[in-house]
């Protein structure tokens, strides 16, 4: 199976896709369960303190995410 590392937005922890949580952010963030939703999508760790700063982040900095997607492809 092909190995897809994403980064973490939260930490920065480079992280098996698997591994990660997927946001969406459409009108409002919300977790992408099924991975196959549309919109700008951002990275953060299984647990809850990267889901909160995650979704922070994703309210106040939008063009940092952005630029975060960006390198991280
Ligand atoms: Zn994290």
């Amino acid at each position: 199976m092909k190995r897809v590392i994403r980064t973490c937005v939260s930490c920065g922890a480079k992280k098996e896709k698997s591994e990660l949580v997927r946001f969406v952010y459409s009108e409002k963030p919300e977790e992408d369960t099924d991975g196959n939703r549309h919109g700008r999508g951002a990275y953060v760790c299984d647990n809850e303190k990267c889901r909160d700063t995650g979704l922070k982040k994703m309210k106040l900095t939008r063009s940092l995410l952005c630029n975060q997607l960006r390198r991280t492809r």
